[in-house]
């Protein structure tokens, strides 16, 4: 298959092009020829399969570029991941240079927002929330809204987006085309879909492992206590690009950014408390490898694609199996090998049995490196 064979136009299909892609993903083959035909569509897939651009490629093929309405409202769980679709549906439509496309999440003043709205933005990708904020003002109509696509659908129903979900889908005319795009399929999806999809088409793209088999997954048996040294002698050792470190808590993150730190490490990090701009700042010091070691609430780090992250830490055990999927999945993305280290304290080792019966791999052990283990590299 080929992108050629999709029908689509030459603009997008040289913009393609210059984003390097050489053949559709699995999911992209088959979820774009529905929904280029309006039919509504449950797409499940893994991270990093390229779902963004599933929808992306036909967002752009349908929306009227001569309409100065909103016509497709893409929802996403976070800021990051709003502001990530819109850059990469920016790039899609390098060549329909009339497309106007806006992120809107809460953290940034909505005054800015507003006034972006005004000069009539056809596709907007935005924060649950943020959504309901505008439309309540009526800076967002939805009346000629065609295309409402849930990206990270099962993560948004996690964070309790699931009332704004269905007010904002409630808000919009009956006729539209309705997409959900999840890595899991667990009920309250089927729920919703039963209840705002037309006779959906399930595409699937599941392999028996859920998580991706170019990322390396190991544990390694540690003490709380000894977690920072553990953590330092692994990055010491495999000397990964860009790393991201999971913690629990937002009180663990900021420990731990600073005993990095003050270890010498180029560290920093990413969690719901910290304001919008400071978030914006980590993630493009973290794209920009000034920053090389992100360190993450689950929140904060959802759906986040950046290349080169060559190695993923659980720091903390993930609080259940669907979150270490996530997690591990910042890593070996679009193709590319990743490492996974997930520390266990003492009966933590049950969990990740569970995990490793969920995800139907195998979690390697790993011994702890010794100081000279590091000192012969
Ligand atoms: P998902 O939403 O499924 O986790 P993304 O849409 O974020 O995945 O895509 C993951 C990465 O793969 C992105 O960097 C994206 O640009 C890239 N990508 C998407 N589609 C293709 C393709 N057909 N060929 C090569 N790279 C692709
Ligand atoms: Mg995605």
């Amino acid at each position: 298959m080929r992108f050629e064979d999709l029908n689509l136009s030459n603009e997008i299909l040289r913009a393609i092009a210059d984003m390097g892609f050489e053949e559709p993903s699995p999911i992209q083959a088959q979820a774009i020829p529905y929904i280029l035909k309006g039919e509504d569509v449950i797409g499940q897939a893994q991270t990093g399969t390229g779902k963004t651009a599933s929808f992306g490629i036909p967002i752009l093929e349908m929306v009227n570029p001569n309409e100065n309405s909103l016509q497709a409202l893409v929802l996403c769980p976070t800021r990051e991941l709003a502001i990530q679709v819109s850059e990469e549906l920016r790039k899609l439509s390098k060549y329909k240079h009339s497309v106007k496309i806006l992120p809107i999440y809460g953290g940034q003043p909505i005054e800015r927002q507003i006034k972006a709205l005004k000069k009539g933005i056809q596709i907007v990708i935005g924060t649950p929330g943020r959504v309901i904020d505008h439309i309540n003002r009526r800076t967002l109509k939805m009346e000629n809204v065609k295309m409402v696509i849930l990206d990270e659908a099962d993560e948004m129903l996690d964070m309790g987006f699931r009332e704004d979900i269905e007010s904002i889908l409630e808000k919009t005319s009956k006729e539209r085309q309705t997409i959900f795009f999840s890595a899991t399929m667990p009920k309250e999806i089927l729920d919703l879909t039963k209840k705002y999809q037309n006779n959906p088409q399930l595409v699937k793209v599941v392999r028996k492992e859920l998580t991706v088999p170019n990322i390396e997954q190991f544990y390694l048996e540690v003490k709380e206590k000894s977690k920072l040294e553990v953590l330092s002698r692994l990055i010491d050792m495999y000397n990964p690009k860009l790393s991201v470190v999971f913690c629990n808590t937002k009180k663990r993150v900021d420990e731990l950014v600073g005993n990095l730190q003050a270890r010498g490490y180029f560290a920093d990090g990413l969690h719901g408390d910290m304001k919008q701009a400071q978030r914006d700042n980590v993630m493009a010091k973290f794209r920009n490898v000034t920053v090389e070691i992100l360190v993450a609430t689950d929140v904060a780090a959802r759906g986040l694609d950046i290349d080169d992250v060559e190695a993923v830490f659980n720091y903390d055990m993930p609080q259940d199996e669907e979150y270490y999927v996530h997690r591990i999945g910042r890593t070996g993305r679009a193709g590319k090998t990743g490492r996974a280290f997930t520390f266990v304290v003492g009966r933590e080792i049950y969990k990740l049995k569970d995990i490793q019966r969920y995800t139907k791999t195998k979690v390697k052990l790993h011994q702890i490196p010794s100081i000279s283990d590091i000192e012969e590299i």
